[in-house]
């Protein structure tokens, strides 16, 4: 159905969920296995600037392609390459393609990558993109490091460290997911992010009139603004939510309305997207 497909075609993995022990360590031999033999790889969404129209930067999302299961979503893979302790050597395979791939990117476009808590802490990941801006030549600014709340439970001194670091040379820091979970204002004081997204359920529930949402939405922009944090929205998938995140003045949309993530082959430039999507069209004609 349409539903699955918007899922990116996982249904058959999700009715085949891995039922044991046994079975979940041969997941974990797989995917280290996918690792040495090319079977991962990153697909990327466009960010389009709210104003504009425009593409303003792609996220990167793994993707694992089961031979036997299909397509295996990150949600489930994440936890099993942790697991398995590969969390670091993948995570640095997705920083150093992600930045290898953006190098390619007009002017000032960034590329977003996801990292994870068990990613941060630990050594490692600031040499590890030093590492790959170094050898790609990305400017710093280009990258962004997607985080969710969950680097704050820990409390990891080091952690915070590693990101200011990583911050203080041009990188860019992202509060993934705000408003899902335990999200709390006071995490905005814990690191210097330059970006919050705004979870998926908040862009509908603001879109669809549900009055709590649209105060939580707005509550969010307000904050972003007095910080002076820009601000994505997540999930956009119809023009009616476009339409309402941009009157709320939040600064970038990222949705299946504006494209889903593709591998990098079938990524169309910067001018074909701002001319196939209506709303980019209205924008630019304001
Ligand atoms: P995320 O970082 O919040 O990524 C956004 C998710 O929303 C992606 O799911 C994307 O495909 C999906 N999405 C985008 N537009 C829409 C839309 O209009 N509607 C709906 N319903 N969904 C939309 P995906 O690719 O399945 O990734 C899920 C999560 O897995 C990501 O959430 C991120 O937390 C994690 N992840 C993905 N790639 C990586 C990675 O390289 N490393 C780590 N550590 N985590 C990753
Ligand atoms: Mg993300
Ligand atoms: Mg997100
Ligand atoms: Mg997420």
């Amino acid at each position: 159905s349409g539903k699955e497909a918007g899922r990116g075609g996982y249904a058959f993995f999700e009715q085949q969920m891995y039922v044991d022990a046994e079975d979940y360590r041969s997941l974990e031999n797989d995917v280290r296995n996918a690792l040495s033999s090319d079977g991962l790889a990153l697909h990327y969404q466009p960010i389009i600037d709210s104003r504009t129209g425009k593409l303003v930067g792609r996220e990167a999302l793994l993707r694992w392609s089961h031979p036997v299961r299909g397509p295996i979503p990150p949600d489930q893979f994440v936890p099993i390459i942790e697991d398995a302790g590969l969390i670091h050597q993948i995570g640095d395979w997705v920083i150093r393609e992600a930045c290898s791939e953006a190098i390619h990117w007009p002017g000032e476009m960034r590329v977003a990558v996801n990292v994870s808590a068990a990613q941060l802490s630990g050594p490692g990941i600031a040499e590890t993109v030093l590492g790959a801006l170094a050898s790609t030549g990305l400017a710093p600014g280009r990258l962004e490091l997607e985080v969710t709340e969950s680097i704050f439970i820990g409390d990891d001194v080091s952690t915070l460290a590693a990101l200011e670091r990583l911050r203080a040379i041009g990188v860019r820091l992202v509060l993934d997911d705000f408003g899902k979970g335990y999200s709390s204002f006071g995490y905005l004081s814990r690191a210097h992010f330059s970006k919050i997204k705004i979870d998926r359920s908040f862009v509908h529930g603001a879109a669809e009139g549900e009055r709590d949402c649209s105060a939580i939405v707005r509550a969010i922009l307000a904050l972003a603004r007095g910080l002076s944090v820009e601000t994505t929205a997540e999930g956009v998938e119809n023009e009616r939510e476009a339409a309402v995140m941009r009157a709320l003045g939040c600064d970038q949309l990222q949705g299946y309305l504006f494209g889903r993530p593709v591998p990098a082959t079938d990524l169309i430039d910067e001018q074909d997207l701002v001319d196939l999507h209506p709303f980019s069209r209205a924008a630019r004609a304001l």
